[in-house]
């Protein structure tokens, strides 16, 4: 293993606008964090930068401090301070970006969802180079994530590398093709973007509008283009891409995909302080004791051990099946199971549908609807569930499933613990556990293959069939689930292979 500094060890920053757990939203926090321990592991020195939001959790940094330095940053013609703060997160360090704008970008008690979030991100972007620059850093690679961190590479190859800051190369992973950050040409001057030059087809303006697209911008400036899973790098090389496909396809050469892990870590269920009685696939009397102590914790009837709880946890976005999450709430109370649903959502009506639902089902104690953002309670309900289902429209990773077939067993959904059966619209993890034409060892969960009531209910009775009627055989589907590798290794291996190449290409470059 090289060690950090040495001749093969890279030096490697993260910008983005999510970390877990310290500012998580949804999957991207995972990775950042995942991703960047797996690399230190390796002998890289990983660091970070993130906002300072008001509403993170500060409880889960060491050492937060001030430095004694202000960082001075460039924005719509004026310069504006920002405070640095440094403190670990998950044994890694960060930097946080406060800016004295009295815009408060990052004072809105929320992640995302405001009215100027193409300012508030092109703000950070510009302060997260200026950082860098100004600290003399001799960093090898800057990856950025998703739209909120795409001006970076644009920024880099445009203004930084023409004073000299030119040493290290830019990734851009994109999460989620369905969030581009697109806005009127105009605005990308805030940050100091030559509107004139990048308000071009090749470089950023949109496929199909006359605006500027971001991530677009990003595909085109980065060095290395990834995303969450090669299946997903396939589907959005044609209708997948939301307009992006023709951009993939000039770029290919330096587009790839490359399936997120865990961080094993966290995501354990042998050492996972947030449950009741920890477990593992070789030991699961935990699973049932943890199902015990959520049902009692939620107020949920105990009556019958063997009665199946379905976990459902996840934004509340169309993307995620919002019509058969709900009809799954129904489902399973007619067919005698329990049913937790933990989400929050971005959609106002969505969100007031949700609570209305929860409100009709307060009074049946097997039905819980949690609308709030939870962590420590996404860890129980993923090891207490039996059953979870991912009925997601697409899913370009879907970190879900793999959290709760490594907790459980089901099958994939995302990327946790548990030992429940995913119940999974199409998925590269989860295959069909009646599906012959797949080898017996690979089925580990219950698909379907058309987005309605039909096919998510006749897999969620086969799941409910298999539970009741063939309990050996479900306890073997658990075990199996648990016991595939989702960590971070092989995938952290791969993208440390693609980096050493192109700071070689960099070093051959000087
Ligand atoms: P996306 O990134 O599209 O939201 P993923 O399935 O890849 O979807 O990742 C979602 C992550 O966010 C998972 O770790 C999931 O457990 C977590 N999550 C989603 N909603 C909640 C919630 N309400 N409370 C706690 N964790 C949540």
């Amino acid at each position: 293993m090289a060690l950090p500094g040495t001749s093969s060890g890279l030096h490697i920053v993260h910008i983005a606008a999510e970390m877990a757990p310290v500012a998580k939203v949804g999957g991207l926090a995972d990775v950042i964090a995942g991703l960047g321990k797996a690399l230190q592991k390796k002998g890289n020195l990983v660091e970070i930068i993130l906002p300072k939001y008001d509403c993170m959790q500060h409880n889960q940094i060491n050492n937060l401090k001030v430095l004694d330095v202000v960082v001075q940053s460039y924005f719509e013609g004026n310069m504006f301070a920002n405070k640095i703060w440094t403190g670990t997160v998950e044994g890694l360090p960060v930097y946080f970006i406060e800016p004295q704008h009295p815009g408060k970008f990052f004072w809105r008690a929320q992640y995302y969802g405001e009215h100027d979030d193409f300012k508030r991100f092109s703000y950070f972007s510009r302060v997260a180079l200026e950082l860098l620059y100004q600290s003399g850093k001799k960093v090898d690679i800057i990856h950025c994530h998703d739209w909120q961190t795409a001006f970076v590479a644009p920024l880099y190859w445009d203004v930084y590398a023409n004073l000299g800051f030119n040493s290290a190369r830019i990734c851009f992973t994109c999460h989620n093709f369905e969030y581009q950050g697109t806005a009127p040409a105009q605005d990308l001057a805030y940050c100091g973007l030559d509107v004139e030059h990048l308000d071009r087809a090749d470089r950023m303006r949109d496929n199909s509008h006359g605006r500027i697209n971001v991530v677009k911008g990003a595909i085109v400036y980065s060095n290395i283009v990834t995303t969450v899973s090669p299946t997903y790098a396939q589907e959005v090389r044609s209708e997948g891409g939301r307009g992006l496909q023709d951009t993939l396809k000039i770029h290919s050469k330096k587009f790839v995909g490359i399936l997120n892990g865990i961080d094993t870590d966290t995501w354990n269920p042998s050492t996972d302080r947030f449950l009741k009685v920890q477990y593992s696939a070789n030991d699961l009397y935990g699973k049932s004791a943890n199902k015990a102590a959520l049902r009692k914790q939620l107020k949920m009837s105990s009556a019958n051990a063997s009665q199946p709880l379905v976990g459902c946890i996840t934004r509340l976005v169309p993307q995620k099946g919002v019509h058969l999450i709900r009809h799954a709430i129904y489902k399973t109370a007619e067919l005698g199971g329990q049913f937790i649903l933990l989400c929050s959502s971005p959609v106002p009506n969505i969100q007031r549908e949700f609570e209305g639902i929860a409100d009709q089902f307060q009074n049946n104690n097997n039905i819980r609807l949690l609308l709030k953002y939870d962590d420590a309670l996404s860890h129980m309900i993923f090891a207490a569930s039996d059953m979870f289902i991912v009925p997601s429209m697409f899913e370009p990773c879907g970190l879900t499933q793999i959290c709760h077939q490594s907790l459980q067993h089901c099958w994939h959904l995302q990327t946790r613990i548990d030992n429940a059966a995913l119940i999974c619209f199409v998925n590269f993890i989860v295959f069909d556990f009646d599906d012959e034409t797949i080898p017996m060892e690979l089925r580990n969960g219950f698909t379907f293959l058309k987005a309605d009531e039909q096919g998510f209910d006749s897999a969620l009775e086969r799941a409910f069939n298999y539970y009741h009627r063939k309990p050996e055989v479900w306890k073997q589907l658990v075990q199996k689930d648990m016991k595939i590798d989702f960590s971070w290794d092989t995938s952290a291996s791969q993208y440390e292979d693609i980096y050493q190449r192109a700071a070689a290409r960099a070093r051959a470059a000087t």
